[in-house]
C-alpha cells in the first residue's frame, strides 16, 4: 500500500471511474466540436456528431490525430478556448521532426501539475522532502511540470533545469536534495560523475528518483539505482497530452498507472487502426477528457505499450501501461528486421558495459549495416591484443542472439560518448542522409 496525492480518485472503483470518464467524454466531444474547427472536419469528414458520443465506448467512432495534423494546424489551428483565457505555451522536444506547439489554461496547469503530484507522492514524497527538479525548464514540459507538482506536495523545490552537472552535485550534497527528477539518462550521469568524485552512493540524501522522457529498460533502472542508491521511478507524459504525468509508476514498479480521470486511452494496430484488447501490444491513442486549451481527441502517441487492468497491490485503480518500449519510429528497420534500441541497451547492461553507446545504421551496396559503439570504463580496457576484440564477439553474439540480426560491436574508449543531460541520441541513421 502506497499514499495517494488524490486517494479518492487514484482508488475509486472501476464503475467510478467509468461514470467519471462518460460524463467527461460527452463535454469534451461537444467542446471540441463547438470551437476547434480543424477537428469538426475531421468529424464531418466522417460523417461523426457530438451526440453520437454517449460515453468512452463511443470513442473508437472518432477520427484519429497525428502529429502531422498537429503539424498542419500550427500554431493555432487545435486551440479549443480563447487566446485570451490561455497563460502559457510549452513546445515538444522536437524528437522527431518539427516542434509543436500546445496551449494551457490555468485549469490546464493545475490538472498536469496534479498528475505530476500523484507520480511524486506515489514515489514517496511528501512536504518532508527536497524534490530537485533537473529537466530542463523553458519550453520543454519536463521542468515545468515536475516543479508544479512538487509545490502541490509541498515539498521544497530546487528548480536547478538540466546541465551543469557539477552545480546539480553540489546543490544535491549541500541542501540534502531527497527526490530527483531528470531523464534516466542523465541521472546515469549524474550516478557516474558522483563515483568520479569519490561519493559512495549512501553519500547522499536522495530515496527516490521520477525519470522519464525517454525510453529506459529495467537494466538501465538497476544501473542508476545502484550508483545513487534510491528507488527509480518512471514518468511517462508528452506535450501534446501536457506533459510528464500523464502516467507514473508506483511502489510496484509493474507499469504506470494512467491518470484516467484525465486521459482515456486505447491501444491501436499501428498499421490498421484497429482498436485491440486489453494485453495486446500497440500504439497508444489517448483522449484528454477535460481540457480546455488543447483538448485532443484520440490522439496517436507513436509509442508502442501494452495496457492492463490487473489489480496493483499499491491499490490504485487506474489502468496501467508498460514501459514504452521506444516509439514506433525509433524502431530500425534493418535488413527487414525490427530493432529497437532498447533492446541493444538490454544486451549492453547485462553483460556489465555502461549505458554510453552509440548506434549507428547505414546503408552499404545496397545492404543495411548496423554499427554499436560501445563505451568501455577504464579498468574494462585491456593491454593484452586480442582481448578487446574477444569482448567485441561476445557482444556480437549476444546481440545476435537478442536481436536476430548481427551488429557490429566496437569498443571506444572510456568518455568518448557524449553525455546527455536531456534526452539522450541514441541512433544515427545515415541511410535518411542518402534518401
Ligand atoms: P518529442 O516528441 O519531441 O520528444 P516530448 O518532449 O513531448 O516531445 O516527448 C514525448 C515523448 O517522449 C513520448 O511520446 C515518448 O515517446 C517519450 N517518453 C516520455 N516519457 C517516456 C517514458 N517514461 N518512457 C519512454 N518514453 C517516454
Ligand atoms: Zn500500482
Amino acid at each position: 500500500m502506497g499514499n495517494y496525492y488524490q486517494p479518492e480518485i487514484e482508488t475509486a472503483s472501476r464503475e467510478e471511474i467509468l461514470a467519471i470518464q462518460n460524463e467527461k467524454i460527452v463535454k469534451q466531444v461537444k467542446h471540441v466540436y463547438e470551437n476547434v474547427k480543424y477537428y469538426r472536419d475531421l468529424m464531418d469528414a466522417k460523417g461523426v456528431k457530438p451526440e453520437d458520443i454517449k460515453g468512452v465506448d463511443d470513442i473508437k467512432k472518432l477520427p484519429f490525430l497525428t502529429k502531422a495534423d498537429l503539424r498542419e494546424a500550427y500554431p493555432y489551428g487545435l486551440l479549443g478556448t480563447d487566446l485570451k483565457n490561455c497563460v502559457r505555451i510549452q513546445s515538444t522536444s522536437g524528437t522527431t521532426g518539427k516542434r509543436v506547439v500546445a496551449f494551457y489554461t490555468q485549469h490546464d496547469i493545475d490538472l498536469w501539475e496534479e498528475c505530476c503530484a500523484r507520480a511524486i507522492v506515489a514515489a514517496g514524497g511528501t512536504n518532508e522532502d527536497v524534490c530537485q527538479v533537473c529537466y530542463g525548464y523553458g519550453l520543454f514540459t519536463g521542468g515545468p511540470g515536475l516543479n508544479g507538482g512538487s509545490h502541490k506536495v509541498g515539498c521544497l523545490t530546487l528548480p536547478m533545469s538540466s546541465g551543469n552537472t557539477d552545480r546539480q552535485i553540489q546543490f544535491m550534497m549541500d541542501l540534502n536534495a531527497t527526490i530527483l527528477c531528470c531523464t534516466p539518462s542523465y541521472a546515469a550521469y549524474i550516478g557516474e560523475t558522483l563515483a568520479e568524485k569519490g561519493y559512495k552512493p549512501s553519500d547522499n540524501k536522495l530515496k527516490a528518483g521520477i525519470f522519464g522522457a525517454e525510453p529506459w529498460t529495467e537494466e538501465m533502472r538497476h544501473n542508476i539505482e545502484e550508483s545513487l542508491g534510491i528507488k527509480a521511478y518512471d514518468i511517462y507524459g508528452l506535450t501534446e497530452t501536457s506533459g510528464p504525468g500523464v502516467s507514473f509508476e508506483c511502489s510496484e514498479q509493474t507499469g504506470m498507472h494512467i491518470n484516467e480521470d484525465h486521459f482515456y486511452a486505447e491501444i491501436i494496430d499501428p498499421e490498421t487502426g484497429e482498436v485491440l484488447p486489453e494485453g495486446s501490444k500497440g500504439e497508444l491513442v489517448f483522449t484528454s477528457l477535460d481540457k480546455e486549451a488543447f483538448p485532443l481527441l484520440r490522439y496517436r502517441t507513436r509509442d508502442i505499450c501494452v495496457l492492463t487492468r490487473e489489480k496493483c497491490a499499491c491499490g490504485r485503480t487506474h489502468v496501467k501501461m508498460s514501459k514504452p518500449m521506444g516509439r514506433s519510429d525509433d524502431m530500425m528497420i534493418i535488413r527487414g528486421v525490427n530493432v529497437f534500441p532498447s533492446q541493444i541497451e538490454t544486451v549492453l547492461l547485462n553483460e556489465g558495459y555502461t549505458p554510453n553507446y552509440q548506434i549507428i545504421v547505414d546503408r552499404v551496396n545496397n545492404s543495411d549495416t548496423i554499427d554499436i559503439n560501445v563505451e568501455i570504463s577504464p579498468d574494462q580496457f585491456s593491454d593484452i591484443v586480442g582481448e578487446n576484440q574477444a569482448k567485441e564477439r561476445k557482444l556480437e553474439s549476444a546481440m545476435r542472439t537478442m536481436l536476430g540480426i548481427g551488429p557490429k560491436v566496437h569498443l571506444v574508449a572510456p568518455k568518448s560518448i557524449v553525455r546527455s543531460e536531456g534526452k539522450a541520441v541514441r541512433v544515427i541513421d545515415k541511410r535518411k542522409l542518402h534518401d
